[in-house]
């Protein structure tokens, strides 16, 4: 699992870097505009870390990169967007397939808890919740990845359409109406990177 995951942090530290600038701009229409370097500092820190921690156990490795990540990005998202990194340690290679909904579902759950947030309130759990439940309805879907992204994509798409009941675009007058969410958009790279890494 550790190659596949080191895969996975290296490739989406390559993503976020060509793509944390867009991200800002997103993130200008819709929040503070800095979603895009907040993502991208998470994303370095835990790439070193991965480089430097390659002989602790998996979920040791991920629990420390996720405190870090945490504590570089800072805020609400910095707290939101670590939660996933650290579930996904827990992944069981000798029961792939659960251990990966368990995954999805605890992450979800946590982040409903902390964020007090729920489905369609144009946030990141419209990417999560998606997801989820296109693995829970497919038991092969380690052979879906294509579908697996094609989910992503369509859940991206569709927070164009959502009005924020969260974050700082719930202020605006149309409440981000409009423009995807920018967390849902970063958390689409790195779930896309993922599967792409895993499966
Ligand atoms: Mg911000």
């Amino acid at each position: 699992m550790h190659s596949a995951y080191k895969k996975w942090i290296l490739n989406s530290y390559d993503k976020i870097n060509s793509d944390y600038v867009e991200l800002d701009k997103l993130d200008q229409l819709v929040g503070d505009g800095d979603h895009g370097s907040t993502i991208y500092k998470g994303i370095t820190v835990a790439k070193q870390l991965y480089l430097n921690k390659l002989t602790s156990p998996l979920d040791e490795t991920m629990a420390i990169i996720s405190k870090q990540m945490r504590i570089e990005m800072g805020g609400a998202s910095g707290i939101l967007m670590s939660i996933f990194f650290d579930e996904s340690g827990k992944i069981d290679k000798s029961n792939l397939n659960s251990s990966i909904i368990d995954i999805f579902e605890k992450s979800i759950d946590k982040i409903m808890k902390i964020g007090k947030v729920k489905a369609g309130d144009k946030s990141i759990l419209d990417i999560y919740i998606p997801v989820l439940n296109f693995l829970k309805k497919n038991s092969d879907f380690q052979f879906k990845k294509n579908e697996i992204n094609e989910i992503l994509s369509l859940s991206l798409a569709k927070t164009k359409e959502m009005e924020a009941q969260v974050g700082r675009a719930k202020f605006l007058e149309n409440r981000g109406l409009g423009f995807i969410d920018p967390g849902a958009k970063s958390t689409e790279i790195i779930l896309r990177e993922y599967f792409e890494s895993l499966l």
